[in-house]
């Protein structure tokens, strides 16, 4: 091929790509536009995951009647007008780029009045190529219509991900904007269905109220190192009781723009060092506030990633107001709740809970269900509160036994049960073990009766981030199935009617909240099938946990029913349940073999 020019709309095709990579990042683009142009109100509505329509309606500025056909032309803003002007950059966008990039792979109707004119201006941009433009009545403001997206650039839609995907992105892009601008108002519409929705308040808590849910809200502890500082870091940490599977709730803006940067990333998780388990990662909305001369933005088209002059500083000042804020919490359990949000203190902060965890060791090992029907029935039968029973319920057969008998010995480190059988000695790992017992006793009753014993609650409401709120909708059925009754109650809200009766004493929030995080982990292939999940977790949370100490009569009911699993050997999670040393292989480690 010879060398030549490429034609100007190829250009711009190429150049979207740099900036539109998918629905996401156009409703990042025009919600950055409309808080540039001092909206008070933003409402973005979607259809499906945004490819068919995107709206983003704002109450700014309006574009000038003149200007509008300069808006969508490659490299026009009205933001910038030399490179110096970067240094002082007050606004999201300066690359004049977002406009021309989306019309040239969509269909942008653009209804729009400036606040200083009468008349306001409609135009179709197409492909690039303006197709109409008329002068007419309209509201002060912006509305901006993307249809098509990508019609003419097949490749681009071949990378799309699954529509839930691409529906996750859309709301996180709003959540993190509102986060960052709290005293906007926010509204996400989905398929004419409003899912997501801030007041405007002005306060950060109340977004991340919103976009977390009111669960994660009230485990937040604030974090502030002070006005007066050259690098401000503030906003909103999890108190080690929250935390996840992944460091993908660890949001982070530097004056006003959402970034990425893993080592600043790494800086907040470096803040709970020995706070969380390997592999658990907090929960963090942080605003860092800089000279705007000691950052570069103008690194990447996106924008998402900066540059700093001292970035080993920017580093330290955030690891250290966040290790400051998640100290002092846990030195006054108790208090933070109030210090989150003043009107919802009370029984489930950090620090009762930490509490409770702690005395909590009144724990029966008997069957599942037991406890709750405890509370209830306050004449249980003496057979039914002995702890060395074997568990069979009515029509639960005996089952056959699959290990030895078992003598127990005692427990070690509050985790291990120490016991002895006729092939020698063994280590039971408390907790995984009682796992595989109510794993199986679950599956069995489910089995037998089609359904599991169920223990209602005062309902009670769950508020959950918009992303949640959808996983939980389209798995309601599952949970269902296994003794949860959850009705939707409003956007991200939920009523939790009842609970699987082995979950009776536990806090249904933790349990539902954690049962979505395995449902959130993904439909990775070769991952447990829904049910498997839910039942796999709620066992998790009903089984006791490492560190409780146990009674003798505790440890010989766990034993008991170890005894008659099917597969004692392994937790549901696939993990040894237990050490064996045979006979033998005590006499060789103490060198008596042939003695
Ligand atoms: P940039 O934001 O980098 O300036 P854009 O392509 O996103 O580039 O927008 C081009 C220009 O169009 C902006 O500089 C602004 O003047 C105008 N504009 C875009 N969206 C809006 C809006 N919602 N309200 C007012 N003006 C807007
Ligand atoms: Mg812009």
């Amino acid at each position: 091929m010879r060398i030549a020019v490429l034609p100007e709309e190829v250009v711009a095709q190429i150049a979207a790509g740099e900036v539109v990579e998918r629905p996401a990042s156009v409703v990042k683009e025009l919600l950055e536009n409309a808080i540039d142009a001092g909206a008070r109100q933003i409402r973005v509505a979607i259809n499906g995951d945004g490819r068919t329509r995107i709206v983003v309606a704002d109450d700014g500025s309006g574009i000038h009647t003149e200007e509008v056909e300069t808006a969508f032309m490659r490299h026009a803003t009205s933001k910038l007008r030399a490179l110096d002007d970067l240094n002082r950059l007050q606004t999201l966008g300066f690359r004049g780029e977002a406009l021309a990039s989306i019309a040239a792979v969509s269909r942008v109707t653009l209804v729009t009045r400036h606040i200083d004119e009468q008349a306001g201006t409609r135009m179709l941009v197409e492909g690039g190529h303006l197709r109409e433009r008329k002068s007419i009545g309209a509201p002060a403001g912006t509305v901006l219509t993307i249809e098509n997206l990508f019609f003419n650039t097949p490749a681009r839609l071949k990378f799309l991900k699954s529509e839930n995907t691409e529906k996750r992105q859309i709301t996180a892009v709003i959540s993190r904007y509102s986060m960052a601008y709290p005293d906007v108002r926010a509204v996400l519409e989905q398929d004419g269905r409003e899912i997501f929705r801030t007041h405007g308040s002005g306060f950060l808590g109340d977004v991340i109220t919103s976009a977390l849910g009111l669960e994660h809200g009230k485990q937040m502890v604030a974090v502030d190192n002070g006005e007066g500082e050259r690098i401000r870091v503030y906003g909103y940490t999890s108190a080690p009781s929250l935390n996840r599977a992944d460091r993908s709730r660890i949001t982070l803006f530097v004056n006003g723009r959402w970034i990425v940067d893993n080592s600043l990333t790494y800086a907040v998780i470096q803040a709970y060092h020995t706070l969380l388990m390997t592999g658990r990662y907090p929960v963090a909305v942080l605003m860092i506030q800089v000279p705007p001369e000691d950052v570069d933005v103008n690194v990447h088209p996106t924008k998402a990633e900066v540059r700093f002059r001292d970035g080993d500083a920017v580093f330290a000042a955030i690891q250290k107001a966040v290790r400051r804020a998640v100290i002092e919490q846990a030195q006054t359990p108790g208090i933070f709740a109030g210090r989150f949000n003043a009107s919802d203190s009370g029984a489930r902060s950090w620090g009762d809970r930490y509490e409770a965890a702690q005395l909590d060791l009144s724990f029966d090992l008997i069957e599942p269900g037991q406890h709750a029907r405890k509370q209830h029935v306050e004449t249980a039968s003496p057979d039914e509160n002995d702890p060395t029973a074997i568990p069979y319920g009515p029509g639960a057969p005996l089952k056959p036994r699959t290990l030895p008998l078992l003598r127990v010995i005692g427990q070690v480190a509050a985790s291990y049960i120490v016991a002895e059988g006729p092939a020698g000695l063994y280590l039971v790992d408390q907790h995984a073990a009682h796992e595989r017992i109510l794993y199986e006793q679950f599956m069995d009753e489910h089995a037998r009766q089609g359904m599991i014993a169920q223990f209602a609650l005062a309902a009670q409401t769950l508020h959950v981030s918009p992303d949640e709120a959808r996983l939980l909708e389209d798995n309601l059925e599952s949970l269902q199935a296994f003794g949860f009754e959850i009705e939707p109650f409003g956007p991200n809200a939920f009523v939790v009617r009842s609970v699987p009766a082995m979950l009776a004493d536990r806090d249904p929030a933790t349990v539902i909240g954690g049962i979505l995080e395995d449902l959130y982990q993904g439909n990775k292939p070769g991952q447990a099938r829904i049910e498997d999940k839910i039942v796999i977790r709620v066992c998790k949370q009903a089984a006791v946990k490492a560190g409780q100490i146990l009674s003798l009569e505790q440890m010989q009911g766990l034993i008991r029913q170890l005894e008659r699993c099917d597969s004692p050997l392994t937790c549901p999670h696939g993990r040894p349940t237990m050490i064996h040393m045979s006979s033998d292989q005590l006499e060789r480690e103490f060198g008596r073999t042939g003695v």
